[in-house]
């Protein structure tokens, strides 16, 4: 590398944003994470870490902080049939044994809160703020913000998530990436009136499934919906009552809770609401810019594994950038070799999970039901678990 660090703008601080702050930092880059929300953007649902992102927590020293942060759910109920009968599901998936555990269940905003932190030193934050345009030249890479002004950068990292502006800004519109898989999913914080210890509830309709969790040591709950459309419903991103409106109609006649889940929905302190999307893109750099996490290859919530990718495609994207002392041109191609199969491994897992928690028709609800009742451990998610594990760990991580 010459004299100078160089520089690099990432877009986004979620999970990629601090999680590639910290090892370009650390790798001695000047970094700078711009993001739209005015800072860390707090509430958000349980993810997890898994496989080989579990390696890149140790590498980065913050394995055992997010250990101690898991959510410790011990287990979940399928309430089922006209007088809503119950099976309980436990076992490793859960909180149980967390040695044998595949992996972490953490609260988004947990998870994020410590990657920042482990990157606050050594990152610029720009908070409030986002790109909007980049002019990319011999020298570097121009960028315009909404509001700083304007910068150049050796290199632009997108990892902004599934509606990433950067990836439109340099590779174009999003409809051409975006796989849509059938489905709308929602969720919003609500507080704990089922009385749920570490504990979760769902029940199904054909296509549609509705369901809740506790959350913060059972001082709140995350309420849930998520439901099959195979046309899109074209609603508007920014239009929050639409959205509630269409769950209302989706839900309406449902049962069970869902006149209160909808009824606590209006009024929940925050809601998110968005088609079970994946991104899927030939290449993920052009030139300066590059892309990581959701940005460049979301798996989609079905695949429960947008966290661990977007963890180890910052690990691998700063490495071969650290591989090749700095220059992108050598760096880039290499980061896409090594994750694009650990990215498709992972994106095929999301529709076993859609099948598994929103059974198309009476008939799979009624089996998948059986499939728990026969077997009322997580290890029965129709071989799903295996799969996901597997996926988690379909890469090798160089030592950087
Ligand atoms: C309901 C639900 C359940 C999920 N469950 C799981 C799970 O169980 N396991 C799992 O691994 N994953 C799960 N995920 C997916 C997981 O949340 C994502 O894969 C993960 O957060 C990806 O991280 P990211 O940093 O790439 O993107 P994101 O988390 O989407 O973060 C993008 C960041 O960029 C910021 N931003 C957006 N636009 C701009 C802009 N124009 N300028 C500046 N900043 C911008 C955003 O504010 C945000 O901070 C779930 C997702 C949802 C919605």
């Amino acid at each position: 590398m010459s004299s100078r660090p160089p520089t690099v703008l990432v877009s986004g601080a979620s999970i990629a944003g601090p999680a590639l702050a910290y090892w370009l930092g650390r790798h001695g880059y000047a970094v700078t994470v711009v993001e739209r929300s005015p800072a860390l953007r707090p509430g958000g649902y349980a993810i997890d870490v898994r496989g080989a992102a579990l390696d890149v927590a140790q590498r980065m020293g913050v394995r055992e902080q997010i250990r101690e942060q898991r959510t410790r759910q011990q287990g979940m109920t399928v309430v089922h049939g006209r007088r809503d009968r119950r099976i309980d599901i436990t076992g490793p998936t859960f909180d149980q044994a967390p040695a044998a555990s595949p992996g972490i269940e953490i609260m988004r905003d947990d998870l994020c809160a410590t990657l920042y932190q482990a990157a606050a030193d050594n990152t610029e934050y720009l908070f409030d703020d986002t790109i909007t345009a980049i002019d990319q030249g011999p020298d570097g890479a121009k960028v315009t913000f909404e509001n700083a002004a304007p910068r150049t950068f050796d290199i632009v990292v997108g990892a902004d998530g599934l509606h990433s502006a950067t990836r439109s800004l340099a590779f174009g519109p999003e409809h051409r990436y975006r796989r849509d898989l059938g489905a709308y999913v929602a969720i919003f914080t609500t507080d704990n009136y089922r009385g749920l210890d570490h504990w979760a509830e769902i029940r199904n309709t054909p296509g549609r499934l509705m369901g809740m969790y506790a959350a913060r040591g059972n001082t709140t709950a995350m309420g849930l919906f998520l439901f099959r459309a195979e046309e899109s419903l074209g609603h508007d991103h920014r239009d929050e009552d639409q959205q509630k409106r269409i769950l209302e109609a989706v839900f309406a006649g449902a049962g069970w809770e869902a006149p209160e889940l909808l009824r606590r929905m209006r009024t929940a302190e925050d809601f998110y609401f968005d088609t079970v999307s994946q991104i899927r893109m030939d290449r993920w750099t052009a030139g300066r810019v590059a892309l990581v996490g959701d940005a460049g290859y979301g798996p989609s919530p079905m695949s429960g594994q947008g966290t661990s990718l977007a963890i180890v495609g910052a690990y691998v994207l700063a490495g071969e950038l650290k591989a090749a002392g700095g220059d992108h041109t050598a760096a880039f191609p290499r980061y896409e070799a090594r994750m694009r199969g650990f990215v498709r491994a992972n994106q095929d897992i999301a529709g076993d999970g859609l099948k598994v928690l929103a059974p198309r028709t009476p008939a799979g609800v009624w089996l998948r039901n059986q499939a728990f009742r026969a077997a009322p451990i997580a290890a029965r998610f129709g071989g799903l678990i295996d799969k996901v594990h597997s996926a988690a760990n379909a890469i090798d991580l160089p030592a950087y």
